[in-house]
């Protein structure tokens, strides 16, 4: 019998059992498969390894000091975080949860590889545990609490009862590669794109010669679009070629998955014995698609959560439900609502409003730190910002 059992091992489960056996109590990490690289653009907020992982610093990642926005028409903003904070990094996926699911098991999490969770176990009408498909037939995992961090295909959030199948509507869709060859790109900056379809695309190099490239849609264009198509055109858009001047350009790895683009939904976050964590609960932000910071810090929070609870032999949602009522988890749901409520008006009419707001910001230098402040500092639009927008179209 553990403790806590957590369905998955990516950057919230493993994040989330560290603290948990670091406390001294026992927990199961369990995971579908530890070879499995996550379709991912990697980038990564510099808090990851300031705050939660200054281990990190010895995979040497690549690192950015700013970033160039571009709108579907190709107006730009260049911003450089150099003097401010410290660099964002990218990481390969692969590795990156790998190193910090390592770090889980250092602390004494008990790994469980090639494991599919797909049930509950259930005992009085109480779940006491997991359900497996494993190479060697169906196995059981029981605990005291449960942690479901198995990303978005959650069979378990769906099953637990605390929120419902995300439609195809609320979802992201994106597909990424890493790909090596010269190229014209400014190794110290992260290049954002903004399409005329709801969704972006992005180039994030990762040092001389590689760089993760990708694309999505997100919302109802999840529909609109084919993301194979989007990708390929994507690809070979003029204005990205330009930054690769070669014919010959090696893909070491591509892949596609889904993301939550709806936010997450406070009331979905625990109940009796049990937390949903990570992208199985929507932490992800949207527009920006950033999840790796957002899933880390409800692992973290999930993980104090859960120590109390087997602190204080309380492990009802009385006890766990310091979780959501975190000021972090508010702060990030908050913030979450904000960038959601945003989506309509910049994507109005294939991207009109976001072309506008690009073109402002390159004439103007206070409009111009507005948007900066929006995108990379999370503040909020001044009351007279959309009419501004509006004003320059009309
Ligand atoms: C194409 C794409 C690009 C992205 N780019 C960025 C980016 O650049 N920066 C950023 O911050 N975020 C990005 N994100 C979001 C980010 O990838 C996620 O928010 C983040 O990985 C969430 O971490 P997690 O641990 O909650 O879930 P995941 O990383 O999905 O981890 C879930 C784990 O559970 C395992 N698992 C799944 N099902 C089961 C099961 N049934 N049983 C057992 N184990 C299971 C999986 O193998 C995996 O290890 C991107 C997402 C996509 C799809």
């Amino acid at each position: 019998m553990y403790d806590v059992v957590i369905s998955g091992a990516g950057p919230s489960g493993s994040r989330c059992a560290e603290i948990i056996a670091e406390a001294g109590y026992k927990v199961a990490l369990i995971e579908k498969d530890t070879n499995w690289r996550k379709p991912c653009g990697g980038a990564v907020s510099a808090r990851i390894m300031s705050k939660y992982y200054p281990q990190l610093k010895k995979l040497n990642p690549h690192k950015f000091g700013g970033a160039i926005l571009f709108s579907g028409d190709y107006h730009k903003i260049e911003y450089s975080w150099e003097k401010l904070f410290a660099d964002t990094i990218i990481v390969d996926r692969l590795e990156f949860d790998t190193f910090i699911r390592n770090i889980a098991i250092e602390k004494g999490a008990e790994l469980y590889d090639k494991n599919i969770s797909f049930d509950f176990v259930v005992k009085d009408q109480k779940r006491i545990g997991i359900k497996t498909k494993t190479p060697s037939g169906i196995k059981e995992y029981l605990g005291k609490i449960i942690i479901i961090a198995d990303g978005m295909s959650s069979k378990l959030a769906v099953k637990s009862g605390l929120r419902e199948r995300w439609k195809v509507e609320n979802l992201g869709l994106a597909k990424c590669a890493i790909m090596e060859g010269e190229n014209n790109l400014d190794k110290r900056r992260m290049y954002l794109f903004f399409r005329e379809y709801k969704g972006y695309g992005w180039i994030f190099p990762i040092g001389e010669n590689r760089y993760n490239i990708g694309c999505g849609t997100f919302a109802e264009d999840n529909l609109k679009y084919n993301l194979n198509q989007i990708f390929e055109d994507f690809l070979n858009d003029p204005h990205i070629k330009q930054f690769f001047p070669k014919s010959n350009y090696k893909k070491i790895w591509v892949g596609s998955y889904p993301l939550s683009a709806k936010g997450v939904l406070e009331k979905s976050l625990c109940g009796d014995n049990i937390m949903i964590i990570g992208d199985a609960a929507g932490f992800v932000s949207p527009i920006s698609g950033e999840g790796i910071h957002p899933s880390i810090v409800s692992g973290q929070i999930a993980a104090e959560a859960a120590i109390q609870a087997l602190q204080t032999d309380d492990i009802s949602n009385r006890t766990l439900k310091y979780y959501k009522n975190h000021k972090y988890i508010k702060k990030m749901i908050r913030n979450f609502k904000l960038k959601r409520s945003m989506v309509e008006f910049f994507y109005e009419k294939q991207g009109v409003n976001l072309d506008a707001m690009f073109q402002l910001a390159e004439k103007n230098v206070d409009f111009r730190n507005e948007v900066i402040n929006m995108f990379f500092f999370n503040a909020a639009p001044s009351k007279d910002f959309f009419s501004k927008i509006k004003n320059l179209e009309g």
